[in-house]
Formats: structure tokens, sequence, C-alpha cells
């Protein structure tokens, strides 16, 4: 496929499709990211905004995203690095570290003002993309068990109010904003009307809404009057499986329904072109830096979108998900007409003729297969790479505080070598069966996701995911000896993984160890300090043996790690308020209230503060906010009936006394204390 373009410009342009903004001023800067948009989702009738931006900008109709998974795509559109460069390549674990210079750095380093405005917590600041950004808006509602979720997720239409906020400004300087919008991701649950605009196709519903938000942007910037003054470039983060290849969701396979994904980019009085040529989105920050007119990092990928004509790329994509199930990584090249998946069997499809890659014609072209994994191994080895930490040992003195916790050192890796391990699309069934029982454990159902996570946990011995998913749900139907002994098993079988030993823990304290889950929190701690879990783990841990002051402290790491868990901050207001620290304790409160207003824990310890303070009056609202989301939180209804009875009003006190004894059992604390309240 050749460029088109769609308006015939009266001047050749020899080197730039795009002629240079006229004006000297830098342009304002809009990328907006739709998580999960296949590629073929946009040009029919789902995506009106998309489209007509598409109409007048530059459409890219073969572009791709670097990996199939939100953080290390994310991460490749922000900083224009490759992820064995940034060496960001699954979500979750750690994130972009200090040294990979992003678009938004590059851009407020310019004069810019910059906001960033994100829809889910996979992108939390804790991963590593906020810097460079004035405001980075990432509050996304997070569990209330305080659970690490990285699909916690913030709706589209917030998302979008949020941007609007920021960006009228009596500021001079440009602006430079991303938007992303999380919704097509799943689970799909579109509002209503979408999903009826979408004829019932509830992913298809997710993607409208989507566009709809995107229109909601694109309306102020033309009633602001910025559009003749601000590019614009929308795109996918990567696509959705759908079924294709047995693939329902992403990441796990490499074919172009989850790697393809939509491109435009629009330039104010630039011409209106399609690129047919493939592309890659680890090429958009370098181009976004070029229309700035600002200089481009050194570990910036340098191969201008706006050149034309594009001219023949390799372009590069990788998952390293797979290796989580213990199937073999893939690595995938593709150069023009040919596309090549690397793992243990390798996969070569020729575009052209077989876009649904459904032809293997590796064993035909070897030739050709050995060209292309020459180029594939040179581009992971380019320079910038982090070390792989494949083989790895563990460092000697973390080696020996594991040893001093009483575990393996871990060092030597027990991992299954990568070239030995299967190809991933093999497996699919399998992986398929496992994200049914995973969403059922998920939403509670231990026990219906039970029978087939022993099944995937017999069939696949060398999956840490499978045999701790396994662990988990018998520790959830309260299996809880048989998960501590799995949990041991595996300890000391992946002795290095960190969130393994927080699992331990986990299940220790729920059979009653709490030593032992001590000594596993600070094993993970020792391998990963930055697992803010570890440390709440940990707090709690001291919580319950009554060292408020190590506790706290605990707390304190937590939230340094992750400071926008809501529950990690009520925590800390709990140590506080053991320690008798009332104001520190109520800052906590405050800022876990401010991240998640009903937070019921930390509206019923402001509560308690304020009784305690003598001013019983302000805080009946406090456990009247705790009581609405929960109304059978039997702590905070009889701190409200107390509160009453303390401000005079005994009538009102008695009744709450009353619902507590309807909610609370026979035995508890609370039901004690409101039985004897009301015999007074
Ligand atoms: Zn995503």
């Amino acid at each position: 496929m050749k460029r088109v373009a769609v308006i015939a410009s009266l001047v050749v342009i020899a080197c730039t499709r795009t002629p240079p903004l006229t004006s000297a001023a830098p342009p304002n800067i809009l990328l907006i990211t739709i998580d999960t948009l296949r590629a073929d989702r946009v040009g029919r009738g789902l995506t009106p905004s998309i489209d007509r931006l598409a109409v007048r900008g530059t459409r890219f109709t073969n572009a791709r995203a670097t990996v199939p998974l939100t953080l290390p795509s994310h991460v490749s559109i922000m900083t224009g690095e490759l992820p064995p460069q940034s060496g960001v390549r699954v979500n979750g674990a750690g994130g972009l570290a200090a040294g990979h210079p992003t678009i938004a750095r590059v851009l407020k380093d310019g004069g810019y003002r910059t906001g960033a405005f994100v829809g889910a917590y996979v992108l939390d600041k804790r991963f590593g993309l906020a810097d460079g950004f004035d405001l980075y808006d990432d509050r996304v509602e997070r569990d209330p068990s305080g659970a690490v979720i990285l699909e916690a997720e913030r709706r589209g239409d917030a998302v979008v109010n949020a941007a609007l906020a920021w960006l009228p400004s009596s500021d001079p300087r440009p602006f430079f904003a991303w938007v992303h919008l999380y919704d097509p991701h799943a689970p799909y649950d579109p509002p209503a009307k979408y999903l009826a605009r979408a004829k019932n196709i509830p992913y298809d519903g997710e993607v409208a809404f989507a566009d709809a938000q995107v229109g909601r942007v694109l309306d102020w910037l033309t009633s602001s009057g910025l559009e003749s003054r601000t590019v614009i470039a929308i795109a996918g983060d990567h696509g959705e499986g759908l079924g294709d290849h047995g693939e329902l969701t992403h990441g796990m396979l490499a074919y172009d329904s989850t790697l393809r994904v939509p491109l435009v980019i629009t330039v104010p009085g630039a011409v209106a072109a399609t690129v047919g040529e493939a592309v890659s989105l680890v090429d958009l920050a370098g181009t976004l830096a070029e229309l700035a007119h600002r200089p481009r990092p050194a570990t910036m990928h340098a191969q201008s979108l706006m050149r034309a004509p594009i001219g023949e790329r390799d372009v590069y994509a990788e998952t390293d998900y797979p290796r989580a199930a213990g199937w073999h990584s893939l690595r995938v090249l593709v150069a023009d007409r040919w596309k090549l998946i690397a793992s243990s069997e390798p996969e070569l499809y020729d575009l052209r003729v077989d876009p649904g890659e459904t032809r293997n014609v590796a064993s035909d072209r070897s030739p050709w297969l050995a060209g292309l994994s020459t180029r594939l191994r040179e581009i992971e080895s380019a320079p910038g790479a982090p070390p792989s930490s494949a083989g790895a040992s563990v460092p000697t003195d973390v080696a020996e505080r594991l040893r001093a916790l009483g575990y393996v050192s871990g060092g030597s890796s027990t991992d299954v070598r990568d070239d030995r391990a299967p190809n991933p699309a093999r497996h699919l069934a399998a992986w398929n069966a496992f994200e049914r029982d995973l969403s059922r454990l998920a939403a509670g159902d231990a026990r219906r996701a039970l029978p087939g996570l022993i099944r995937l946990a017999r069939a696949f011995p060398d999956s840490p995911l499978f045999q701790s998913t396994y662990a988990r749900a018998l520790k959830d139907t309260g299996r809880v000896t048989e998960a501590f002994d799995i949990y041991k098993r595996l300890v000391a079988r992946w002795p290095r993984n960190a969130d393994l030993y927080h699992d331990l823990a986990v299940v220790a304290a729920a059979a009653g160890l709490p030593k032992e889950a001590a000594r596993a929190e600070q094993a993970a701690l020792a391998l990963e300090p930055s697992n803010a879990a570890a440390a709440n783990g940990l707090g709690l841990l001291h919580i319950e043996s009554g060292r408020t002051s190590d506790a706290a402290a605990a707390f304190e790491q937590a939230v340094k790690l992750d400071p926008s868990n809501a529950t990690f901050w009520t925590n800390l207001g709990n140590a506080r308020r053991a320690e008798g620290n009332a104001a520190a304790a109520e800052q906590a409160y405050r800022k876990a209230l401010e991240l998640n207003p009903r937070h019921a824990d930390a509206a019923n310890g402001i509560g308690v503060l304020l009784v305690q303070a003598h001013r019983a009056g302000e805080a009946i609202p406090f456990f009247e906010r705790a009581l609405a989301g929960s109304p059978r939180f039997a702590e905070a209804r009889l701190n409200l009936g107390i509160a009453y009875q303390e401000s005079g009003n005994s009538d009102r006190a008695a009744e709450q006394y009353r619902r507590v004894l309807e909610v609370a059992p026979p035995r508890s604390r609370e039901y004690q204390a409101a039985s004897a309240l009301l015999n007074k």
C-alpha cells in the first residue's frame, strides 16, 4: 500500500509531508490514547469523532504498538524507546526507571504547561510516567481491601471532565495534554445508549463511548478557537483478540488483532494523507518533539512519522507476558510484507497475501527467516538495553537477608529455560480457561473457580501464575493450611518472586502464623523494596501484635510507595491513632478521603478522633458517610449512636444501638457494647 494524498497540494515538499507550522510559536499538543482499541474499529461509523479528525489529518493504516500491554506500550509511546531499551516489558513490575526522558519532560523543559489524565491504575504515577507533567491526574478508585488491582479504572467521561477542567487557562504557554481512555478494556460494560448505538455488541459500545469522550475534547478545542494552533495525535495502545487465533483479550499472543492500532496525527494547515507503510508507536514521541520544534533526546527513536515517503521500516514488537504462564516470550519483526513471530516455534507470515496470519510459511522460507531473526536480535540488544535479569542471581546482601529469614537464598535460578518453553499460541484454550476462573475468583466465587484452577496447576507445573492462583483459590475457599503448604513450595521453587512471598504472608496470617507471615513480608521487601503490598502487610501484622510504632513506620513506607492507595492511608491513620498521635492520624484519614470520599474506614476514623476530642456533633456526618456505602458496618453504627448520645440526643442514640444489634454477631464487641449502652 502506498501513501495517498487526499487533498492535492500545489507545492511539492521535499522531505516533510507537513509544512512546518508557519507561526514561530510552538503548537499545543493533545495526545489521546484509547486503551484496547482495535485498528479495525475506526472508520466504520462507530467512531465519528476520530473519523472526523482522520479526514483532515494523517491516517496511519498499518501502525503497531510495541507491546500488547498497557504500561509497556505507553512507556514506548511516551519515551520513544522500545521495551528492551526502556526495560518496561510487563504491567506492574517496577515501572520506568529514571534516565529515560519522556515527551512530557522534553515539552516541559521547552516551556510547555503539561497535564496528564489517566483512566486506569496500571498507569498510576508510581509506574514512572509522571515525570515532566505539572499535573498527573491518576485519581482512579482503588479496591477497598487495599489490594493491588492493575485493572482498577475511571470512566472516560470522568477522565475528560478532569482534562476539561485543566485545559482552559490564562497561562500564555502552549499546553501538552495527555488523555488516556480505558473504557474499551475488558470488562465491557458501556452505558446503555452506546451499547444500543453499537448494535448491542458490548466491546463496540465501549469504543463508541470512548469516541464520544474524544469528541468532547475536540469540541472544546473548536469552541475555544485553539484548533488551528493544536497538533492532535490519537492512538490505541494495543488491540483486543475478541476470539481471533483463540485469544479473547490481549497480551498473551502477538498477532495483529492485538498489535495493530489506529493512529491519526493532525497538524494545523497540513495536507491530509493516508499512510499504508508499517510504522510503530515508538516513533510518536520523537515526531511530537519535532512538531514542537524541540530537540529529541538521544534515547528517543528518530524515525519521524511526518517524513514523506515513510519508506520501509523494521517494526519491532514483543510480549513477555507468556512467561508468567511458563510459556515462551514472543518477539516480533514486521518488515515490508513479512512478519516474524519468534519463540521456540518460529512463525512467519506473508501479510500481503495472508493478513489474518493463518498460514505459517516459516519452513518454506528459511533464508528469509534467518535474516529476519538476525535483525530481530540486533534490535533487542541495541545500545541502551538494561542488562537482562534472566539468569542473574540475587545480590549477596539480599541473599543473606533471605537466608537470615529462613529461606533459600535464590542464588541459582530455577526458572524453566525460555528456549524449551512452549509457544503460547499452542495453549490458548488453557489461558482462556484461566482468565475465566481468575475473574470468578476476583468476583468472590472461589468455589466455582477452584476445579478449573486445580486442572491448570496440574497441567502446567512450570507456571508460577497458575500455581499461585490455585493456592489463592484454596485459601479463599477456607482451605488455608493446604494453601500455606503450596506457597511454601512455590517460594522454594521461585525464590526471587517477591509477590509469592507476599502471598505466602497473607495465607500464613490467615492460618494464624503471624511470625511466619512477618518473615515472608520481610523477604518480599528484601527482594523488592518497592513492594507496597508487602510493606502494608507488615504493618497489619505489627498492629495485630500491638507494635503500633513499628506498624506506623511500615504504613508510612507503604503510602510512600503507593501514595494513591486510600486503604494504606487509612491503615496509617489507625496506627497513628493507636499511638495517640491524633493530629497525624487525622491527616492520614483526610488524605484517604481525598483519594476516595466514600472510604468507610477513613470516615469512621475521623469520626472517632472527633468524639475523642469532645466534638461529637462534628463526628456525626463522618459516621453517616461511613455508613452510606457500608450500612452493615457495625463499628461505625455503634460510634454514630455514641456521637448522638454525647450530643444529648438519646432517642437517636438508642435507635442506632438497636440497629447494631440487628447487624452485629451477638458475641462481637459492638453487640455487647450496644446492648450495655441500651440498658443503661
Ligand atoms: Zn492497554
